[in-house]
Order: C-alpha cells, then structure tokens, then sequence
C-alpha cells in the first residue's frame, strides 16, 4: 500500500465558512483581498508579495508548510490573467516550489488547484493554487501537544523562512 504520508489533521476545510468576510465597509471581502489592503503579513502569515501575486500560508493546513498563490487580482480562474499576471503567477509558482523543497525538505508535493464558483455568498472564488508539502513517515502536520499559540508560532517561523528562501531565490 503506498503511504501517503501525514495523515489530514483536519479532514474537512472551516475556512471555507469564513472565507467571505465583511470588510470595513461592509463590503464583502475574502480573505486575500484582506490580507493584500492590510499591511500586517505577519500577523497574517503573508509569506511574500510580487508585483502582481501573493504567497500566503494556509491557517487550516493539510501539512506543515502548506501555502496557497494567489494573483492579487480576485478573479476566479486562471483564462481571467492578463500575460503580464500569468508570468509573475508562474514565476512567484516556481519560486515557491523550489524554497518548499529548500526550507521544509518533503519527500514529495502535492499542488491543487480549484477553478470556477465555489465559494459562496455570491462572491466568486479568489484563484489560488495549493502547495502541500509531504513526507512519507509523519503522521501528524505538528505534534499534538502544540496549543493554538505555539501552532502559529511554527506557522511564523515558517513563514519568515519562506519569505527569505523565495525572496533569494527572485534575486538571483
Ligand atoms: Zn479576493
């Protein structure tokens, strides 16, 4: 049988219940428009910004280091980028892949992508594509006796790890 590696902490995805929030104006907002008009990345785990995508950890992740990339434009799919977005999204993809393989080291990635209206609230979804790192031996994404603070103090440091790798990585 092939071991797929750590097994899904969480099995089901609550984000997907608060994904549409109410901005200041009462205006509804997801939350990678929210992230993008809020200048707090690290509280909010905003991994990197380009000219024209972002790179944000996942809250509710499915493994250690999982990220989602996002054009900064809110729009639903991938035929909606213009060329100039396409190239930074894909530029940003593989940038991100690479420091995942540097600073996480996993056996193996997975990446995922939804397209089309799924998130509700009348709002189309914001494009974003999910890389997740993996190894074959972990049976848990952090150890069980992490409370919710130390979670997101792992999620930081890994975040400040990423942001460095990916940022070295466009410099060269
Ligand atoms: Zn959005």
């Amino acid at each position: 049988m092939i071991d797929n590696g750590p097994s899904y902490k969480i099995l089901f995805s609550p984000w997907r219940l608060t994904y549409i929030r109410r901005g200041l104006r009462g205006k509804l907002e997801c939350f990678i428009c929210q992230y993008l008009r809020e200048n707090r990345d690290d509280e909010n785990l905003v991994v990197y910004r380009s000219e024209k995508s972002v790179v944000i950890m996942n809250r509710y992740p499915y493994s250690r280091g999982h990220v989602l990339i996002a054009p900064k434009r809110h729009v639903p799919s991938i035929e909606q980028l213009d060329d100039d977005e396409l190239l930074d999204y894909s530029i940003v993809l593989k940038a991100t892949l690479e420091a995942v393989e540097n600073v996480l080291e996993p056996d193996y990635v997975n990446t995922g992508i939804n397209i089309g209206r799924v998130a509700g609230a009348g709002l189309e979804e914001h494009l974003h594509i999910h890389v997740i790192p993996r190894w074959y031996n972990y049976d848990r994404y952090v150890p069980d006796e992490f409370n919710e603070e130390e979670i997101f103090k792992d999620m930081l440091e890994i975040c400040l790890n990423l942001r460095r790798e990916i940022t070295r990585i466009l410099r060269r």
